[in-house]
């Protein structure tokens, strides 16, 4: 179901994705997060967990909004257990350059279906 357009950024992939501008194989929606794969995938389970609201990155979240980490943690766990993620898996976010973060709209990973390396 389409439950209205980004509150967002006309520029932005991820609002494009919300708005159907660019086809994604969205996976779970609700009022205030969208979970889609990843394009290009880094374990056999490899979803994006968004905010349907444009915020560029965790460091910039305003206060008001940092319930929606935990609502992302809880999305992540209930795919993760939906996938067979029983052996463990990863959720990460990305913040600003050093932190690998390539699309400026909060996003959580969520990974799993292999032993993952820690990265660095
Ligand atoms: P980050 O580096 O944390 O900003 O992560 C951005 C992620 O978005 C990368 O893993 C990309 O592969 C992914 N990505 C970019 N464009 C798309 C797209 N159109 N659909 C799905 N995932 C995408
Ligand atoms: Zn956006």
């Amino acid at each position: 179901p389409v439950r209205g357009r980004a509150v967002g950024d006309s520029d932005c992939i991820f609002c494009k994705i919300i708005n159907r501008e660019i086809p994604s194989d969205i996976v779970y929606e609700d009022d205030d997060v969208l979970v889609f794969p990843d394009i290009n995938p880094v374990a056999p389970v490899h979803l994006l967990i968004i905010t349907r609201k444009h915020i560029p990155s965790l460091s910039v979240m305003d206060e008001e909004d940092t319930p929606l980490i935990g609502k992302m943690a809880k999305i992540a766990n209930r795919l993760a257990r939906e996938k067979g993620l029983d052996s463990g898996y990863r959720v990460t976010i990305n913040s600003g350059p050093d932190g690998g973060q390539l699309v400026p709209h909060l996003h959580m990973h969520l990974l799993g279906g292999r032993k993952l390396r820690w990265e660095n």
